[in-house]
């Protein structure tokens, strides 16, 4: 059996990558969290759950002679890509980061940049919202469930289990992508006076930033977490490809 790629998971371009080396046939291990019940699946081996920390994971990559490690995790995912840096580093096995690049503010953006949630809801006040469309994914919405006064249209993949207590809000189920049209409907309907959300990057759900920004509206956006500094990152899967092909003639 050949060594093989480990690709740490739960993006798109995770799922990209995982079917571009199977088909060019390379042997590869996909990695997920295991936060979702059923998830889709990525072309090559999987397994699920996490590692137990930077030496659960050089267990991991010892046991199954992994030849080189890609951590393709979510922008926002902030722990994983600290681990595989230092677990990579002990074992002397080849780190890659693929990370899609942040959205940047154009002219005529209003956006309050922001490190965490609380200061999110500081800004909230000092802007004075009122009805605030909120796109954060349903991990964290408690940070403003308790903000009473405040109307709030959530949108999410799926409905959170259990919902959080908010007083005055509308739930939306959807998957991106998001057209242009659909979200300056949406901020007029709902009569949105501010956005908040994270700096996820990629076109899928963009278009809701070119709207706030037609109309005025500010957006809280949260700024990505700190990573391991010395990791090399590339930001598309054409070049963790060719990244991967020098490796793998060493
Ligand atoms: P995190 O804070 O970076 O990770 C927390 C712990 O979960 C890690 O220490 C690790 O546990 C385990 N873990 C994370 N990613 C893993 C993976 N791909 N394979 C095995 N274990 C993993 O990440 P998170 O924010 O909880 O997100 C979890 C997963 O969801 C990530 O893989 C990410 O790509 C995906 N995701 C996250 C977001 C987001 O907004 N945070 C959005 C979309 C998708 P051990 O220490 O035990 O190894």
């Amino acid at each position: 059996m050949s060594q093989p790629i480990l690709i740490l998971g739960g993006t798109s371009e995770a799922y990209a990558l995982a079917e571009r080396l199977v088909a060019a046939g390379q042997r590869v291990i996909s990695s997920l969290a295991g936060r979702t019940e059923s998830p889709r699946l990525p072309a090559g081996e999987v397994r699920i759950g996490g590692f137990g920390g930077v030496e659960g994971l050089m267990d991991y990559l010892r046991q199954q002679g992994i030849r080189c490690v890609i951590d393709a995790t979510h922008p926002f995912a902030a722990q994983m890509g600290w681990h595989a840096w230092g677990a990579c580093r002990l074992s002397g096995v080849p780190l890659l980061r693929i990370e899609r690049p942040p959205w940047t503010p154009a002219p005529g953006d209003r956006w309050e940049e922001v490190a965490g949630w609380s200061e999110a809801v500081e800004r909230l006040r000092w802007i004075n919202a009122r009805r605030v469309f909120l796109a954060i994914g349903r991990q964290e919405l408690q940070h403003f469930a308790s903000l009473d006064d405040l109307w709030f249209l959530i949108r999410l993949v799926s409905p959170p289990d259990p919902l959080p207590p908010f007083r005055q809000a509308e739930w939306l189920y959807a998957r991106g992508p998001f057209a242009l049209a659909d979200e300056r409907d949406l901020l007029d309907r709902y009569r949105i006076d501010a956005i908040v959300c994270k700096n996820s990057g990629g076109e899928a759900t963009a278009a809701k930033l070119i709207a706030a920004r037609e109309r005025g509206i500010p957006v809280v956006m949260r700024k990505r977490p700190p990573r391991p500094p010395e990791v090399q990152s590339v930001a598309t899967v054409e070049a963790a490809l060719a990244w991967l092909n020098e490796v793998l003639q060493t």
